[in-house]
């Protein structure tokens, strides 16, 4: 391409808003700006913007500081709190406030309605026709029972144009996966507004992934269904680790590395562990048990699939019992309190339930994270002792319990427990030691059957 036909080309691409810039808002945000679009993130949180704006994002997500700052040094992205300048100044807003479950296991829409009504006032004064994408994920018939009676006054005076889009990204993968995505969702309720952002999205990508165009409660559901599927496959796992913990000389990895070698089964997902945590799975399986029961459909697979996921707590402790560690005296160090490596996100992580169940015991407690540590004391404060080095966190202690995957915990041995540990206790709930290298100590593991 020419430098003025790049020129031009760039000039009639899409600005871009996104409205909500957490996990999912602002790693879209940023990797738009670095793909060459104008951009404006939103978000209502005064200091959030204040601090993106001097390039300081408030998450880990894995090379979103570069692109952070490289969308500032370019001039691509601006962060604001002011979602009418954002709307007025571009074409396509992103919409991806939180849903988070309330206690009900229902979505919390009030973000979200709360955003798209503000967004309905704006349009309501502007003359060129937007495009609203909604990223976040919602319950299915959201769209079409409460979203759009909000927009029906500027959708038939044809002002704007409504497209359900939901993200399948992982976090710790997130602009990864942004960038190279397995599938792309559009529930739409007229062609017009799908061939739009289908339009953006073949600017996006140079060789744009398969686009499956439906319906709005179609594409919620796809959401959803995606979700408890990847929550069937864990607590799957799990109830066959469960089962190989009671067979001597049983090991659960060893039938999932098998089992996960049939294609029509696949590897991922099939590691056995503390069961699901992070702000997806446990919030996504409770809407839908919550759907299936407003929709008069039975939810006993999804309910059994979030009970399995609940024992593994139970498990844990089972294992502390066996290892006689569940009394005052005793000093319990947690390597990992992210939901999953590569992630500082503690939301429904497993280790807060298990830190808030030995406090009420009595136990003392030991933590280390690579990331996740200055969450993890905002919620528990002075009551546990917070450390930077693996080591010293194990020092003295009486039990080792492993909940996150972090590839420094995969380099551990058995002398490293042996040197500085007071009682060589060990519990990998991750699965991610070889037992046979562990003879030396009491080494005991979820899915393990002991020998
Ligand atoms: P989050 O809670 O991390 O971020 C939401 C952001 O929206 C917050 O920063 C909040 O301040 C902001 N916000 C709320 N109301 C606002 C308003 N009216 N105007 C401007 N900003 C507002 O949420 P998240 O993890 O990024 O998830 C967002 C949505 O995407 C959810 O529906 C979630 O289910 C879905 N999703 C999340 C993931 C993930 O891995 N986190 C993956 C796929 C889909």
């Amino acid at each position: 391409m020419t430098f003025t036909k790049n020129r031009r080309y760039k000039e009639k691409m899409k600005k871009i808003s996104v409205i909500g810039l957490g996990f999912v808002g602002l790693t879209l945000a940023v990797t738009n700006a670095q793909k060459g679009f104008f951009t404006i993130g939103v978000d209502n949180k005064k200091e959030k913007i204040n601090n993106l704006n001097k390039g300081k994002e408030d998450f880990f997500e894995q090379d979103l500081t570069k692109y952070l700052k490289n969308s500032l040094k370019s001039k691509k992205i601006q962060f604001t709190s002011d979602t009418k300048k954002a709307i007025i100044k571009t074409d396509i807003t992103f919409v991806t406030v939180g849903t988070p479950s309330l206690k009900s296991g229902k979505s919390d829409l009030s973000y979200i309605k709360k955003s798209l009504m503000e967004i309905n006032d704006i349009l309501n004064n502007k003359n060129k026709t937007h495009l609203i994408a909604i990223k976040s994920t919602l319950t299915p018939q959201t769209t079409q029972k409460i979203i759009l009676p909000i927009f029906k006054n500027l959708i038939i005076k044809n002002k704007l144009h409504l497209v359900v889009n939901p993200e399948f990204l992982r976090e710790g993968y997130a602009i990864k996966d942004i960038l190279e995505p397995h599938l792309i969702v559009i529930g739409e309720q007229d062609k017009k507004s799908g061939d739009i952002l289908k339009k953006y999205y073949s600017e996006f990508y140079k060789n744009p992934p398969e686009i499956i165009r439906t319906d709005f409660t179609t594409a919620e559901l796809i959401k959803y269904t995606n979700n408890a599927f990847l929550a069937t496959k864990i607590s799957f796992i799990n109830s066959i680790a469960n089962l190989c913990q009671k067979i001597p000389e049983v090991d659960v990895n060893k039938i999932s590395y098998a089992i996960g070698k049939d294609k029509r089964i696949g590897s991922l997902f099939l590691q056995a562990g503390p069961g699901f945590g992070g702000s997806c799975l446990p919030k996504d399986l409770s809407g839908l048990i919550n759907f299936s029961n407003q929709v008069g459909s039975s939810d006993l697979f999804f309910k059994a699939i979030k009970e399995v996921n609940n024992s593994q707590l139970k498990l844990i402790i089972g294992l502390m019992k066996k290892l006689n560690v569940l009394n005052k005296q005793k000093t319990i160090s947690i390597l990992g309190l992210a939901f999953k490596k590569n992630t500082d996100d503690i939301r429904e992580a497993v280790s807060e339930k298990l830190v808030k169940k030995l406090l009420s015991l009595g136990l003392k407690i030991n933590v280390h994270d690579p990331m996740a540590i200055d969450n993890f004391r905002e919620i528990f404060g002075s009551k546990i002792t917070y450390y930077d080095k693996i080591m010293d966190c194990l020092k003295n202690s009486d039990c080792c319990i492993i909940l996150t995957e972090w590839d420094d915990y995969k380099k551990l041995k058995q002398s490293d427990f042996i040197k500085i540990m007071k009682t060589k206790n060990v519990i990998d709930a991750r699965r991610i030691l070889d037992p046979t290298k562990f003879e030396k100590i009491n080494f005991v593991a979820l899915g393990l059957g002991k020998k």
